[in-house]
């Protein structure tokens, strides 16, 4: 049984770089603890822990054990120090003067009593291995196997700061890029060996191909949206636009529309049953009709969802109510 923790520490929203470690855990164990590393007061942010579990939660990543908080586990930490008879190791600090853990000893202790079989963390942490395998044999428990993967750069090959454009799980999913896209990109990426650079243009790219593949009411789920309305998000990039695109057929705006023809028309052709709005455009446009100017009175804005599928997304009545009232 491989057995295998995912064990941040509660610095608030998940570091894409976490993320990949946390879907490479979930991938590569057959159980897999959570595992809160919360022993250092000055990393831990109010509302950390729940920020992290609210990211794995919206990315999909599913844990069979914790959270388990390394914070209510002072005790074993402090045995196992008794135990080694000192409280520093290889000149490292193991507890502090307050008696608290370090994370070097409280990550040891830990792997051995939840009989992880596997560490799977980033490069950052390689340096460490040596260090928790002595640490390992002077406390007579078994190591791991230890696995280090590349960790998500910068764009620049610089460490990817929290602040960096998409460098959060929570940046991407207010820049609207479904949780299955930021899945799919981590997913890809494998076990990178080597550091990798975060490639932000692939991800939006994922992110039609996410969207392109959602049925109509995962896609309204995802964007926060009426089912109804969905035939109008389809050419959207994002979630970010389909709630646009949405909010374009739903709440049009006011708009000043002279083309009192082309509303005719238009009325004429959409009350007389065809059901195809691309047949209607299409008839519209062979007779003069101005589609500008029927986007404007349909939406109120110059921009937005193509015409058709506007048109789809709204029931008829509404359409032809609106463009009446724009004659
Ligand atoms: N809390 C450590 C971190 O966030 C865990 C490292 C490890 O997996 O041992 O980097």
């Amino acid at each position: 049984m491989r057995r295998v923790r995912f064990a941040p520490s509660p610095t608030g929203t998940l570091h894409v770089g976490n993320a990949l470690t946390a879907v490479l855990n979930r991938r590569l164990g057959e159980q897999l603890l959570l595992r809160i590393d919360d022993t250092d007061p000055a990393r831990n942010v109010p509302g950390g822990e729940e920020a992290l579990l609210a990211d794995l939660d919206w990315l999909g990543v599913q844990w069979d054990e914790g959270p388990l908080r390394q914070s209510e586990r002072a005790d074993a930490y402090r045995a196992a120090a008794e135990q080694l008879g000192r409280d520093r190791f290889d000149g490292i600090t193991l507890l502090r003067a307050d008696g608290t853990a370090t994370y070097h000893l409280a990550s040891v202790v830990d792997d051995a009593e939840f009989e992880i079989t596997h560490v799977i963390r980033g490069n950052d942490h390689r340096p460490n291995e040596a260090l928790h395998r002595r640490l390992h044999e002077a406390l007579g428990t078994r190591p791991p196997e230890y696995v280090h993967h590349g960790l998500i750069l910068g764009p620049d090959g610089k460490k990817l700061s929290k602040r960096a454009e998409g460098a959060t799980v929570a940046s991407l999913r207010s820049e609207g890029i479904p949780a299955a896209a930021v899945r799919a990109y981590l997913e890809e990426l494998g076990l990178p060996k080597h550091d990798v650079h975060l490639d932000l243009a692939r991800i939006r790219r994922l992110a039609v191909d996410a969207i392109g593949a959602m049925q109509d009411a995962e896609l309204a789920n995802a964007a926060g949206v009426p089912a109804e309305v969905v035939p109008a998000l389809r050419g959207a990039r994002n979630l970010v636009e389909a709630r646009e695109y949405a909010r374009i057929v739903l709440e049009p705006d006011e708009a000043d529309v002279d083309a009192p023809e082309t509303m005719r028309r238009f009325a004429e052709l959409w009350s007389n049953g065809t059901s195809d709005p691309r047949e209607v455009l299409r008839e519209l446009k062979a007779v003069g009709g101005d589609l500008h100017a029927l986007r404007l009175a349909l939406t109120g804005r110059d921009r937005g969802p193509e015409l058709w599928a506007v048109l789809a997304a709204l029931p008829r009545e509404e359409a032809l109510r609106r463009a009446r009232a724009a004659l």
